[in-house]
């Protein structure tokens, strides 16, 4: 494989059980944390790390009929695979041009590191960081944060 074609070859990602799988080409906007009540709930879990790329560069493989979608709040709408229940997308009328994707459901590296935490005032007291990333909290999730 030649250098040009592994740095255009599209980054692949999957749900849990495989049933939904696709295509994301890089470079991503942004890779960040987020803290959020519905993050959390969603993916059983302390926070969730997310990816967004435009629409352009995301493309379904199989599985799209098995892709169920939760509208999570009145510009929200989160996906998840009706077979295995893994989430995979979030997308808002917010930022109607990219796709959120989760991070974890990626088989392959993608081009940056995770860059931030968002809605860290919402943040459990469980869960003990260790790093030195921005971080942003408020009511919007997004203020910086002392
Ligand atoms: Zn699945
Ligand atoms: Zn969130």
């Amino acid at each position: 494989m030649s250098e040009k074609t592994e740095d255009t070859a599209p980054v692949r990602g999957s749900c849990f059980c495989g049933t939904v799988t696709f295509e994301v080409t890089l470079p991503t906007l942004f890779c960040a944390h987020c803290h959020c009540t519905m993050c959390r709930r969603v993916h059983g879990a302390g926070y969730v790390t997310w990816i967004a790329v435009p629409y352009t560069q995301f493309r379904m493989v199989t599985g799209q009929e098995h892709l169920s979608v939760h509208h999570s709040s009145d510009h929200g709408r989160r996906s998840f695979c009706d077979v295995c229940s893994s989430s995979l997308f979030c997308e808002s009328t917010h930022h109607p041009d990219q796709i959120d994707i989760v991070l974890a459901n990626l088989a392959d590296k993608i081009d940056r590191e995770p860059q931030a935490h968002y809605y860290f005032s919402d943040r459990v007291d469980w869960v003990t960081l260790a790093d030195d990333l921005p971080r942003f909290g408020g009511e919007t999730g997004t203020e910086p944060l002392k």
